[in-house]
């Protein structure tokens, strides 16, 4: 495999289009003839739910790519096309597009689940990407971030040195050793960027957590990042890239399993999509922090000491619960610390994206339509009456504080390992009992 050090990829039109052509194989082609024009998807879209402008009706931000099914695989688009009543797909497509595929969409899954001919239009959306970012038509801020990746190894731009003084740092706070770069241990633990600028709080939440529990684990100075900006993007190569390094990482060390650190979409990058994207097996067990916690929590490992009383509920990231199916166990965890959690109508597998997924947080121009969007979020806290809010994705915690301070709310937000931390017992103590 050819490895990337810089992030300059050849972009035109034909490319763009040529990787549309791509994307389509026979889902694609069913999903796009199964549908009934319902406009359920609508509805189920923050996007179009707070604005009510119709352009954000998901299967209409699929148009370029049911243009170039419907022109090159269907007999009347193609006769249409031959006859030069239907025009190919050009640059002002693209140019109208993008702020529709990228400004307008977090690859939610929302409107996936409520399709009743079954299309799954998160899919399609994320193949359409792959032919916007060939064609050169992405968002400036996720363009950064996809070369600061790269060529850096973080998003953010953030080296293993400023990781480095963190780490001292949480030793210094928590008097235990972060272990690094040793081999044979259990777990290879990966963090993403904006926890370790934004939460830094969670280093010392899993040190202290994995210490107590007897957990063998480890971080990589190879590869500490988990934020693939490849998958946010659209562009498969860079996607591989950075899931290689990981693995090339874990494989050095000689690890069996991979922790996903609190960020949602780094969790469906390499639980869900590593082994479709390189094309063979992935030899780890990859688990989502939340998904261990709960397992040690259940055996015993895990005893906690006290409740918060803080009226509570849990915002669900969309592609940890929505996309990846971890819709207990976060439960679990947090009944286990807070006493007073409340749900709402569209909690767990609904739930309303926080609106900055997909790397929408990365895209500043975004920035007025995704507090627009926000608005779903204050009306769901407000009926339900809470103090704070707890979750377990970083960039979810990052877009509901913005949010809640934009909307002057008066909620706190938490993330759930650090708050499971606050309330660990000390030795001897606690509730050593499974569940
Ligand atoms: S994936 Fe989410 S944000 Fe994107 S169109 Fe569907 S509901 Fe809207
Ligand atoms: S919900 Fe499904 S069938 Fe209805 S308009 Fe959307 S994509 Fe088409």
């Amino acid at each position: 495999m050819n490895r990337m050090s810089t992030y300059a990829p050849e972009t035109s039109l034909e490319r763009g289009i040529e990787r549309l052509r791509a994307q389509i194989d026979a889902r694609v082609a069913t999903w796009f003839s199964s549908c009934v024009h319902c406009g359920l998807c609508a509805e189920a879209c923050h996007f179009y739910a707070e604005t009510g402008d119709p352009r954000y009706t998901p299967i209409h931000k699929l148009a370029p790519l049911k243009k170039v099914w419907r022109q090159e695989y269907t007999f009347f688009g193609r006769l249409a096309r031959k006859l030069g009543i239907s025009e190919p797909l050009d640059e002002q497509d693209f140019a109208d597009w993008e702020e529709l595929v990228y400004d307008a969409c977090t690859l939610c899954g929302r409107c996936t689940m409520v399709c009743p001919v079954g299309n799954d239009i998160t899919a399609m959306l994320r193949k359409q990407r792959e032919g916007f970012a060939a064609a050169g038509y992405a968002p400036e801020g996720l363009k950064g971030a996809t070369r600061r990746t790269v060529e850096v190894g973080s998003p953010m731009g953030l080296t293993w040195k400023a990781l480095e003084a963190q780490i001292r740092h949480v030793e210094r706070e928590t008097g235990l050793g972060v272990p690094v770069d040793r081999e044979g241990a259990d777990y290879l633990a990966l963090l993403s960027s904006l926890e370790i600028m934004g939460y830094p709080e969670y280093i010392g939440a899993i040190t202290r957590i994995l210490h107590r529990a007897g957990v063998s684990w480890t971080l990589s100075s190879r590869a500490f990042e988990a934020t693939n900006s490849g998958i946010q993007i659209g562009d498969a190569d860079v996607a591989r890239e950075l899931l290689q390094r990981v693995f090339d990482a874990a494989e050095s060390l000689g690890v069996k399993n991979i922790i996903s650190p609190e960020c949602g979409h780094a969790y469906t990058a390499i639980r869900w999509e590593s082994a479709g994207l390189l094309g063979r097996e992935v030899p780890y067990r990859i688990i989502h922090i939340v998904e261990l916690l709960d397992e040690l929590k259940r055996a015993g490992r895990l005893p906690t000491a006290g409740r918060t009383g803080v009226r509570v509920t849990f915002h669900d990231p969309c592609n940890l619960v929505r996309k990846g199916g971890v819709v207990d166990e976060p439960r679990r965890l947090l009944e286990a610390v807070a006493a007073d959690v409340v749900e709402g109508p569209d909690s767990g597998v609904m739930n309303w994206c926080c609106g900055g997924g997909g790397g929408v947080s990365a895209n500043e121009r975004a920035e007025g339509l995704r507090l627009a969007a926000f608005r779903r979020k204050k009306a769901q806290f407000e009926t339900l009456g809470v103090e704070a809010v707890v979750t377990a994705c970083a960039n979810c915690r990052n877009i509901l504080e913005e949010g809640i301070e934009h909307y002057a709310m008066d909620v706190e937000v938490m993330g759930l390992t650090e708050l499971l931390a606050e309330y660990l017992a000390e030795d001897g103590q606690g509730d050593a009992v499974a569940g």
